[in-house]
């Protein structure tokens, strides 16, 4: 058995190691199993850089989490969510040659 903090009420939670996802009982929140956020979010770091401008919050070692505005993000359009990217992309290079 593995535990992990429910994202939504901080509960801790036990479930089968190898699960996928975990609902939690309190308020049904689905989590996504640590092992499993891994494989899934193996971004490139430039690209998790990009990310985290806004996006994600990642606090320690914690699975990152969704801002409010990635949250926007989710809801755009694809052609939206690739001009973002890309023009994060073209600022994040820009700060990086600055140096
Ligand atoms: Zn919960």
């Amino acid at each position: 058995m593995a535990q992990l903090i429910c994202g939504g009420c901080r509960t801790l939670l036990m479930y089968t190691r190898g699960a996928a996802s975990i609902r939690c009982s309190c308020c049904h929140t689905i989590n996504v199993a640590p092992g499993q956020a891994e494989k899934s979010t193996s971004f490139s770091s430039s690209m998790m850089r990009i990310f985290q401008r806004g996006l994600l919050r990642q606090i320690d070692k914690e699975a990152p989490r969704l801002t409010e505005s990635g949250f926007h993000f989710l809801l755009m359009d694809t052609n939206a969510q690739l001009w973002y990217i890309i023009r994060e992309y073209i600022s994040n290079s820009e700060a990086y040659l600055m140096r």
